[in-house]
């Protein structure tokens, strides 16, 4: 679609704010079409593929990992996009990045990770994705990080404490201000929300840590899993399951373009600077499908992220986390070369830090770069006598 095609609050080429450091317009792309290669090409988006949200990788090949999600949402948020006329490279730009800062095993391993950061300014897992693209990717002659565009980095950004805010120049001024981000940052942060609901069910039940029968009692499960059976009452399970799932996310969905449509309609919004001062998000579900997706969120808290696998999942990988950060933090020495630089590093925004934040930092960035995987193995080598160093 090109800019003129698009709604007038859509974001544009027209109206973009912008990249950190000047560089002229690509030739044949939009701006938002060279954020989301640059992204593409990044090793934090090849990294994706071996960090997990609730299960650890090495369990089982068919389970989402962070890469197949967030190609996941950028498919939700692409498809809405096109239908509000938003500005679609823009959104699959966003949804791409938003998980790029994500530490190894998921929740547990940044809830980890920020404990360890507590004294030297903390770990949050949005700023650092915006750290990545603005700083950590190392791909380019003339600038650190991806430079992408204003829009794309305050999409990334999806929240961030005040006091963060005020290191972050521009780009933190709208937590500041009590400002909205653009429509298709908003949008990317709900498909996010649609897309794990969803896999999270799904992987559960092939998992077998949910059941069903439990799933039942939630409603948006249950008027799917009645419609389905009613339907094709002679469908297997693995087909019913899926189909259930197809039909939540197209109901969900649905709901939010309607919904969307029509408040972005109401508010007399003409362009994305009305968007950005807007009371509230223009991008929302209606009450009662945002009503039936905490239901379904309770439940998953309830009965699969504390299930006890689950939880003996996390209860390691804290081991983990704790274990190299305080490692690594007494000698950074034992880290390898690229991250020992680091501790030499000017960062910006954070001119003032030194010595021991500095070094708390650097330690941070290495970890939280780490796959699953990489951090199991890393953790043998640094503290299995046996294993190679
Ligand atoms: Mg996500």
């Amino acid at each position: 679609m090109s800019d003129r095609e698009l709604h007038c609050c859509a974001a544009t080429d027209a109206n973009c704010r912008g990249r950190q450091h000047a560089e002229p317009d690509p030739s044949y792309r939009s701006q938002y079409q060279r954020d989301r290669d640059r992204i593409v090409h990044s090793a934090a988006f090849r990294r994706l593929e071996y960090k997990t949200q609730v299960f650890v990788n090495h369990e089982g090949d068919l389970f989402r990992t962070r890469l197949t999600h967030s190609i996941e949402v950028a498919q939700i948020a692409r498809s809405v996009a096109r239908a509000l006329r938003l500005n679609e490279d823009l959104v699959e730009a966003i949804s791409l990045a938003h998980d790029l800062g994500h530490t190894p095993f998921g929740h547990a391993g940044q809830d980890a990770l920020n404990a360890c950061m507590k004294d030297y300014g903390g770990f949050e897992h949005n700023l650092q994705s915006l750290r990545v693209v603005d700083v950590l990717e190392e791909r380019y002659a003339d600038f650190p990080g991806l430079n992408l565009t204003f829009e794309s980095r305050e999409g990334i950004l999806k929240h961030c404490s005040l006091a963060n805010a005020r290191l972050l120049g521009d780009i933190g001024e709208r937590f500041l201000n009590k400002q909205q981000p653009s429509l298709e940052a908003q949008l990317a942060n709900l498909a996010d929300e649609i897309a794990y609901n969803n896999h999270d069910v799904d992987d559960g039940l092939r998992y077998g840590l949910i059941t069903i029968e439990q799933l039942r009692e939630v409603a948006l499960f249950d008027r799917h899993y009645r419609e389905v059976n009613e339907r094709y009452p002679q469908i297997s399970s693995r087909r019913m399951v899926h189909e259930i799932i197809r039909r939540m996310i197209n109901h969900v969905v649905v709901d939010l373009v309607e919904t969307s449509k029509q408040r972005i309609s109401q508010s007399g919004a003409n362009s994305i600077d009305d968007v950005r001062s807007a009371p509230g998000p223009l991008m929302a579900f209606s009450d009662e499908v945002r009503e039936e997706m905490t239901v379904l969120k309770r439940f998953l808290r309830a009965n699969l992220y504390n299930h006890f696998r689950v939880r003996r999942m996390t209860q390691k990988s804290v081991g983990v986390i704790e274990q190299l950060f305080a490692a690594f933090f007494e000698d950074p020495k034992i880290m390898p070369p690229q991250y020992q630089e680091a501790l030499h590093r000017e960062t910006p925004g954070r001119a003032a830090e030194s010595g021991a934040v500095q070094r708390a930092r650097v330690v941070a960035d290495y970890i939280a770069g780490m796959t699953d995987r990489y951090a199991i193995r890393e953790y043998q080598r640094v503290f299995d006598p046996s294993a190679d160093s």
